[in-house]
């Protein structure tokens, strides 16, 4: 191997963050050639892959670039204030079930789905809510049953950011109902494209439809489409949604200049500068109070995940962040904030934003949710009664 070769193969810190640096000022004329969000999205994933900065801690035999978790650390650092809105589409793949898969999948499942997944050739949803399962998410009652080589699935699923569009879905599914709630549940990787699986978009007041119910009727899953142990998948539901709370608390801001409905990010602090001062707010003290705050938080939530606190913290302080910004622009922006044409794109944007932000403290575990995680997993506070634990599934009042 060369010198040069060594150097990319294992480069210094501050080498890496030029070439990182340097991949994302091409991220323009890489996008400016495709139309659809869909093919943007692909376009921007496959580069990235080529660049060798798709995964960069992951084994590079599965499609990652086998760095260090400083290289994975300077990565993140650089790419989520830069990272186009596009990523999004790829967000629970990418910040959920591919971690999940390679940190407790077999060998084959990391074969065969990390590095589609890297690339962005597959898109993945999350399976994990139901009607009467949410925070209570052990609880679920969406059953798989082993038939010869296949699981059959029964069940529904709702509120499934992105199910609309996705090839594959991280589903938990109960195996067991003879045992206790959290012990007879089992993670699959589950086929969205087949006869049995119902994908019905719920229009939320945004007027988008994000996410969908999904019903399953009898689906099929191949039986070594298992993640970790049968029976054994409520460690891994926590292992994922650890991720999913690190990934949401990350809190990439969209730049204000897209100025589209660009997903389930807080207003940037940019965007109510400007807009502070079109209303002719921006010296009024307790506007400029509100701003300062709303600064300050906008800074803290990189720190916080520089400093890699527990993830409920991170989740949980941005999505503070992301209504009390709401809550500015609602402000300034009057009527134009929940009264608006759709033709109108400035008045969309805000509107889109105001309505959207009050989801984020629901998705991924609630603020509550969150507030209890934290009480009692770093605080040590007493666990919240639990007379169920013990008892099996089968005969527990069910929602
Ligand atoms: C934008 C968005 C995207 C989502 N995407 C997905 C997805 O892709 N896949 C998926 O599976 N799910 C998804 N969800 C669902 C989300 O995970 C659930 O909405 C969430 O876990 C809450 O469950 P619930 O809606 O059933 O509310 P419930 O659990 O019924 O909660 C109702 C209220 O009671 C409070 N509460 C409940 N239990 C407690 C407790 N023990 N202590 C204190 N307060 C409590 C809650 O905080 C909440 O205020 C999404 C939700 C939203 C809003």
């Amino acid at each position: 191997m060369s010198t040069d070769d060594q150097r990319a193969a294992n480069p210094t810190l501050d080498d890496f963050a030029t070439e990182v640096e340097a991949f994302f000022a091409s991220v323009p004329e890489i996008l400016g050639k495709e139309s659809s969000k869909l093919t943007r999205s692909q376009t921007y994933r496959a580069a990235l892959a080529d660049a060798g900065l798709a995964g960069v801690s992951y084994p590079t035999e599965f499609g990652g670039r086998g760095l260090s978790a400083e290289h994975e650390a300077v990565f993140q650092r650089i790419a989520t204030p830069l990272q186009p809105s596009e990523e999004s589409t790829f967000g629970i793949g990418i910040g959920m079930a591919l971690p999940t898969i390679r940190d407790y999948g077999s060998e084959s499942l990391k074969e065969r789905f990390l590095r589609p997944g890297l690339r962005g050739e597959e898109i993945w949803c999350q399976l994990y809510s139901e009607p009467g399962a949410g925070s209570d998410l052990a609880g679920l009652t969406c059953k798989a049953e082993r038939d010869g080589d296949e699981w059959i699935v029964t069940g529904q699923k709702v509120w499934t950011s992105g199910a609309q569009q996705s090839d594959l879905g991280i589903l938990l599914a109960r195996t067991d109902p003879d045992a206790p709630k959290h012990a007879g549940i089992t993670m699959f990787v589950l086929p969205m494209n087949q006869p049995g699986v119902e994908v019905r978009p719920l229009v939320q007041m945004t007027g988008v439809a994000e996410f969908n119910e999904v019903f399953m009727d009898e689906a099929r899953c191949p039986a070594d489409w298992v993640v970790g142990d049968v029976n054994a998948g409520w460690k891994l539901a926590v292992a994922l949604l650890a991720h999913e709370r690190t990934s949401i608390g990350k809190g990439q801001v969209t730049k204000h200049s897209e100025h589209s409905k660009a997903g389930r990010f807080p207003i940037p602090v940019e965007g109510l500068l400007d807009r502070a001062s079109t209303a002719g707010r921006r010296h009024d003290p307790v506007m400029r109070d509100a701003l300062a705050q709303a600064y300050i938080g906008e800074r803290i939530i990189p720190w916080l995940a520089q400093r890699g606190v527990h993830p409920s913290v991170g989740k949980l302080w941005r999505t503070l962040q992301g209504r009390h910004v709401a809550q500015i622009a609602h402000e300034l922006g009057g009527g134009h904030a929940t009264a608006w044409e759709h033709d109108d794109t400035e008045a969309d944007y805000w509107a889109y934003h105001v309505l959207n932000c009050r989801g984020m403290s629901l998705g991924g575990g609630t603020d509550e949710v969150q507030k209890n995680t934290l009480g009692e997993r770093v605080l040590g506070l007493p666990r919240e009664p639990g007379p169920d634990r013990n008892t099996p599934f089968r005969d527990l009042l069910k929602n």
